[in-house]
Order: structure tokens, then C-alpha cells, then sequence
């Protein structure tokens, strides 16, 4: 998708700490950390946010929780614990408008989120 940042960071037309990519997905550093360790997983696939995905797009989204956790255990995260999150349009504090999971890790995280 023209304008897209993460598009184009999924194909490579824009910098990104990539540290995983495979057929359907990519992550990389986010460029604001918010945590010790700070992840964005998203699909190759542009879909705007959560609300737009279709029956067609489950496998998707649960390969993107799968390869969140297997870069969790990569990063040696997960057995303190982790937080994935997903923000899901503008009252949630979606900013880019491709969907993307957070993985956050190396500190203690509270609960109520903000
Ligand atoms: P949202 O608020 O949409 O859930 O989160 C968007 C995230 O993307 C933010 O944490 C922000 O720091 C990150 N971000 C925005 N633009 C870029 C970019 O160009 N490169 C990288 N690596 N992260 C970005
Ligand atoms: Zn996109």
C-alpha cells in the first residue's frame, strides 16, 4: 500500500532493525521503545487494522501470535513474561494504520494499561 510505512519497511523501501521475516510476516524494532525489549510483528499483507480482517485472515493472524512468541523465546523474554498488544483504531492509540502486534518485554508491566 502507496504511503504505508510499514509496507514499505516490509518491503525493504524504508530502514527497520529487521530481526525476523518469513512468507506472511516481518518484525522489527520498534523505533520508540517502550520497554527493554520492543517488537513490532506485522504482516506482509497491508490490512488497515484488526476490525478489517475477514474470515480469510485467521490463519494470518494467528501465525502473527505464533511468531511473537517464538521471538519472545528468542529473546530470552518469555519465561519472566511478556505483554503482546494490539491496538485496534484511533481510541486504542492506533497510530499506523497496518496492523501490528507489540511485543514488550524485560520490565514489569502494569495493569491497568493506560
Ligand atoms: P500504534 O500506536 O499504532 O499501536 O503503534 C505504532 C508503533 O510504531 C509505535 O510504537 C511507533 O514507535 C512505531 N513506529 C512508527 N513509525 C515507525 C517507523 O518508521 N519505524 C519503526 N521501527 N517503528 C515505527
Ligand atoms: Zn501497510
Amino acid at each position: 500500500m502507496k504511503d504505508c510505512i510499514f509496507c514499505k519497511i516490509a518491503e525493504k523501501k524504508a530502514p527497520a532493525s529487521i530481526i525476523y521475516e518469513d512468507d506472511l510476516s516481518i518484525a522489527f524494532k520498534d523505533i520508540n521503545p517502550q520497554a527493554p525489549t520492543h517488537i513490532l510483528i506485522i504482516p506482509k499483507k497491508h490490512l488497515r487494522t484488526v476490525v478489517e480482517a475477514t474470515e480469510e485472515d485467521k490463519e494470518l493472524l494467528g501465525h502473527l501470535i505464533y511468531v511473537a512468541n517464538t521471538i519472545a523465546n528468542d529473546l530470552n523474554v518469555s519465561n519472566k513474561g511478556f505483554r503482546l498488544v494490539i491496538n485496534c483504531g484511533s481510541q486504542s492509540g492506533q497510530m499506523v494504520w497496518h496492523v501490528h502486534i507489540h511485543l514488550l518485554g524485560g520490565r514489569h508491566m502494569t495493569w491497568p494499561p493506560g
